[in-house]
């Protein structure tokens, strides 16, 4: 396809994707400017970012720290947010926290404290998600929800970040329906965490939803969605380098 066939497709895919958002927050009676849409450009080039952000898009979302810098260094001349959205190897979480606004994937004390010595260093800030692991899954990442109290409790020790709130992976179905009591988990997670006193400002915001269950999310309670696919198209099945 030409770049101006992508760009217009691209740009087509957004307009829905919005248009969707709104439908669904209406239906929950909430206003449509209460969801964020995170643009998921994994495996796509700066090329796809740029038509992206060209139709209005600002915020978007990485899985491997390596990829996203690289991406936001061939970008850096637009006023993009970026957002790590994948599983963080240790090795790199000082590096992450100094480079990125927002990381959705804090699932350990360590990890919190290595991000935070990060975006300290750097003097940056730095908005921080929990995720967590409501089914279980031994393949996920993510904090079992017993976990999430001593992950707050240990947010009074950072320097420059601060929990925003938390964020669910669900087991994988195309079944967008299959997603509904994960997604409900996760809001009656932060309900509980709300009324047992946990600060608002550190609930905030709920990170769930993606190209098959956007609109599930948000009719519970999503504050961020995060859609690749249906965006940017299918994703080539051959394994990125590492
Ligand atoms: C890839 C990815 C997404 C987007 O997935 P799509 O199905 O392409 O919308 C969302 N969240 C996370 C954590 C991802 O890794």
């Amino acid at each position: 396809m030409s770049p101006e066939a992508d760009r217009a497709r691209v740009a087509a895919n957004l307009a829905r994707i919005r248009a969707r958002i709104a439908e669904a927050a209406a239906r929950a009676g909430r206003p449509a400017d209460a969801v964020r849409l995170i643009a998921v450009s994994k495996t796509f080039g700066p090329e796809a970012v740029r038509a992206a952000h060209a139709a209005g898009q600002v915020d978007f979302g990485e899985n491997k720290v390596q990829e996203a810098l690289a991406k936001a260094e061939a970008t850096r001349d637009l006023p993009l947010t970026w957002h790590l959205i994948g599983h963080l190897q240790r090795n790199k979480a000082k590096r992450a926290g100094a480079s990125f606004p927002w990381i959705h994937t804090v699932d350990d004390p360590d990890l919190l404290l290595r991000l935070d010595a990060g975006a300290a260093e750097a003097a940056r800030p730095l908005r921080l998600l929990l995720q967590v692991d409501l089914a279980g899954e031994a393949t996920k990442f993510g904090a079992p929800p017993e976990a999430i109290r001593a992950l707050l409790d240990r947010a009074a020790d950072c320097r420059a970040a601060t929990l925003v709130g938390l964020m669910v992976l669900p087991p994988w179905s195309d079944d967008p329906e299959a997603s509904r009591p994960w997604f409900q988990r996760l809001r009656e997670l932060r309900d509980q965490l709300l009324a047992d006193g946990y600060p608002p400002a550190a609930l905030a915001e709920l990170s769930m939803g993606m190209s098959n269950d956007f609109e599930v999310a948000v009719e519970e309670g999503a504050t961020i969605v995060r859609v690749g696919s249906a965006i940017f198209g299918a994703r080539s099945a051959q394994p990125l380098a590492p």
